[in-house]
């Protein structure tokens, strides 16, 4: 083994490999929302696939957490600053009162200047959590079940679903994405108990928090104009 190789080893691989992993990982949730709203023909296998992908990301971006965690900036996605591994951020996830066996405390790296943006985004999460949750789940849910009416031969909630999905998915990523700059910072130190994330966490790893945060409001306002476009063209 090189002298490089046996350094690679030991730190890891490359940041840049990492970053890469990260963003193929990422990908999936694109693909599984197209499989969703664009249900490409026959529906129930679309349905049925992006179903199958939903369930399976985690079993390859949990242990990609894990592995990166200390390595990359959970807020901007480098590598943590000052050297040699910028601040530390303990994080909660799993459900409360330990009856989910994820359940327990998380530690994440941060760059020193991006620990406040990083704490006061996953408390603004912990603290807005029923709206967010409502505003993904519900309209999710109200989707699948048109696909598998779909799936079944009735068409006819399909269209209606797929818009109330865009549109109200499309404003609560937004709620999110910039609800926190609103929030106030937790006091940093000073005994304060770390948030806790009220989505599956290893999805905030994938991109870097700052990175995901612009695909929500990208994505997240062409969806608005998408689900009003169809309220629209349904009432000429
Ligand atoms: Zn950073």
């Amino acid at each position: 083994v090189s002298v490089a190789g046996e350094r690679d080893a030991r730190s890891g691989g490359s940041l840049l490999g990492w970053q890469l992993l990260g963003m193929a990982l990422f990908l999936f949730i694109p693909l599984v929302l197209f499989l969703f709203v664009r249900h490409p023909e026959p529906v129930g296998v679309s349905l049925a696939a992006g179903v199958a992908l939903m369930v399976g990301h985690r079993f390859l971006a949990r242990p990609y957490m894990e592995a990166v965690r200390t390595r990359k900036c959970l807020w901007c996605n480098g590598r943590p600053r000052p050297q040699p591994q910028g601040e530390v951020l303990p994080l909660l996830v799993g459900g409360r009162g330990g009856a989910d066996a994820a359940a327990g405390e998380l530690v994440a790296v941060v760059c020193s200047r991006h620990r406040d943006p990083a704490a006061r985004f996953v408390a603004f999460l912990e603290r807005a959590r029923l709206p967010l949750r409502l505003g993904i789940f519900a309209p999710l849910l109200l989707l699948l079940a048109a696909l598998v009416a779909a799936a079944l031969g009735e068409r006819r909630w399909l269209d209606p679903a797929v818009a109330l999905f865009q549109g109200l998915v499309g404003i609560t990523v937004n709620v999110a994405a910039f609800g926190y700059l609103a929030a106030t910072a937790p006091s940093s130190g000073g005994g304060s108990a770390p948030a806790r994330v009220p989505f599956p966490a290893h999805n905030f790893f994938l991109l870097g928090i700052r990175n995901l945060l612009w695909v929500f409001r990208l994505v997240g306002i062409w969806w608005i104009v998408v689900a009003v476009l169809f309220v629209l063209g349904r009432s000429r």
